[in-house]
């Protein structure tokens, strides 16, 4: 790691704190617990999601709208119109939006709508994106590559910091080995060594890593236990009914929980966990759409 500069730590800067709102930011002593689903399905969906996930603790919401499918067959992502319901329901829920960037063209149309732009794992040391978002006026969640060695997820950083972007976000979402009952191996190693190199927050995404969501509880609360700075889990109004990664996808109800559970964790490491948005947040209830056909 000789040549990384920017993203290890040094006596002068042993912590960033990243903001990705007014009121919400990472790195700092509160954690940052992040929902939502895989991918942006239409406006009632999420507004199920962010309807209840803002009177829980959850502090920002994941959504899809450019999704990087391993069959171009599956659902490629609802594109703009995913964006412009994601920016809907932030305003009206106070909530921040993550969604992931997959391709240069899309950086500066994400960026109008989005808080936080992430890089997802296929595209870790996709070197021309990550040129480019280092002059993105937004922060960057950068996910793990599916078998992306510690340094070369650093040096992925390095290249947006390098490039102009300071505001990176470590994401570890598990790494590929030969065991399938899990769909990926989530590396908590990796977790405690990038805390102990870089300055940069590090969060946990125990979804992608599991696989299957009653696993994803304990992976979550494993990693606050061992200094993540928060977790992003993915979470659906109707899990079995997700247009992609409906295996992994906890309940509204099992989020919500989730995020309870992890403050006793959370206050044995030292963290804490902030209260739910409040405020007068309409109120909507899925029960009262009409089933889809
Ligand atoms: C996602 O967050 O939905 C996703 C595709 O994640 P990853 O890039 O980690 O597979
Ligand atoms: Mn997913």
């Amino acid at each position: 790691m000789q040549k990384a500069k920017l993203t290890l730590k040094t006596p002068a800067q042993s912590k960033s704190i990243v903001r990705i709102s007014e009121t919400v930011s990472v790195g700092g002593s509160d954690l940052l617990i992040v929902g939502g689903p895989c991918a942006v399905e239409d406006l009632a969906q999420m507004e199920a999601v962010a309807s209840r996930l803002a009177t829980g603790q959850i502090q920002a919401l994941r959504g899809g709208v450019y999704k990087p499918r391993t069959s171009p067959y599956d659902f490629q992502g609802l594109g703009v119109e995913g964006l412009k319901i994601l920016a809907s329901v932030r305003d009206r829920y106070g909530l921040p939006v993550i969604t992931e960037v997959m391709a240069i063209s899309q950086i500066e149309e994400i960026a109008e709508y989005a808080d936080v732009l992430q890089v997802g794992s296929r595209n870790m040391q996709n070197f021309d994106l990550l040129k480019a978002l280092g002059q993105a006026n937004k922060p960057i969640l950068l996910k793990r590559g599916l078998a992306a060695t510690i340094e070369e997820f650093v040096m992925a950083a390095e290249y947006v910091m390098s490039h102009g972007n300071p505001n990176v976000i470590l994401c570890e979402r598990g790494i590929r080995s030969f065991d399938t009952y899990t769909r990926n191996v989530l590396d908590l190693g990796a977790v405690v060594a990038l805390k102990q190199i870089t300055h940069l927050p590090v969060m946990v995404d125990p979804s992608h890593a599991a696989g299957k969501s009653e696993l994803v509880p304990d992976l979550a609360r494993a990693a606050i236990a061992c200094g993540a700075d928060g977790v992003i889990v993915e979470c659906h109004p109707v899990p079995e009914k997700s247009v992609s990664d409906a295996r992994q996808a906890l309940s509204l109800e099992e989020m919500v929980s989730l995020a309870r559970s992890l403050e006793p964790i959370a206050q044995a490491v030292g963290r804490t966990i902030p209260s739910a948005v409040t405020g007068n947040l309409p109120r909507f209830s899925y029960d009262l759409l009409p089933t889809a056909s």
